[in-house]
């Protein structure tokens, strides 16, 4: 039998799987990889954008929101791509527990996965949040705002600095998706990990958690990563060629 086929058996057999994915993931949806080599983190310095700059003064926030709006219509214009939608299948089958993401790029609701089923651990691109009053603005407003000249957008109902809802350098990671992201992994029977280098803490430690407590480990990934060694199966490709492939497997045997 081939990893193809083989993991297709093991997510009809898993009773919760859930699907991890990073930046890998999104490439093929044309979002960069900010920390790839020639990636944004090569021509900025990630430190100048750090949730304390943030914080400390007007001029590192100007530039931060210069820095966002510049990506801002790469993020607006992304469209999903065959692994978001073979993900989208798995769900319909009634195959998936969770997805759990390091994006922030809406994608995997874009293509069809509730809400409540995305937990998204770096915060996501679709709102901007008062850290004051705590108010939600669409981010397409905000953009609209700063497209007509406001450098440092304020709250409307208390005047508080906004940020973007992601999860900056230096940010706490929200507790709530965190936690949340932790009790699934611990619980699930396959943890499938989807264009993720595995790096990023505390994001990277969710497949360790899962194999820990039993699940088997399924890793898919351009490059190699430091957890393959714990996995069961790992594939060295892109996750959007080889996702529809093992979902058209379990189509297949679902049917059988
Ligand atoms: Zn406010």
């Amino acid at each position: 039998m081939n990893k193809i086929e083989t993991i297709a058996d093991m997510i009809v057999q898993s009773k919760q799987t859930v699907v991890f994915t990073g930046a890998g993931h999104s490439t093929e949806s044309g979002i960069p990889d900010l920390r790839s080599p020639g990636g944004i983190w090569d021509r900025f310095d990630p430190d100048e954008f750090s949730y304390q700059k943030f914080l400390s003064s007007e001029e590192s926030r100007e530039k931060y929101w210069e820095f966002s709006k510049s990506l801002w219509p790469a993020l607006d214009g992304a469209k999903p791509n065959p692994g978001h939608y073979a993900i989208t299948e798995l769900h319909q089958l009634g195959k998936l527990d969770c997805v759990i993401t390091q994006n922030i790029d809406d994608l995997h609701q874009k293509s069809g996965v509730p809400e409540e089923k995305v937990i998204e651990l770096h915060g996501t691109t679709k709102w901007v949040i008062c850290l004051e009053c705590g108010r939600r603005y669409p981010r397409e407003e905000i953009y609209s705002r700063l497209q007509a000249g406001e450098k440092v957008p304020r709250c409307d109902t208390c005047h508080g600095i906004m940020k973007p809802a992601t999860i900056a350098f230096g940010q706490p990671m929200p507790e709530k998706e965190t936690r949340e992201a932790q009790r699934r992994s611990a619980t699930c029977g396959l943890f499938l990990v989807a264009g993720s280098s595995l790096v990023v803490y505390p994001a990277a430690q969710m497949p360790l958690i899962a194999k820990h407590n039993g699940a088997k480990l399924v890793i898919i990934n351009l490059t190699p990563t430091p957890h393959d060694a714990y996995a069961d199966i790992v594939i060295q490709g892109k996750t959007g060629e080889m996702l529809p492939q093992i979902v058209e497997q379990v189509k297949a045997k679902l049917k059988a």
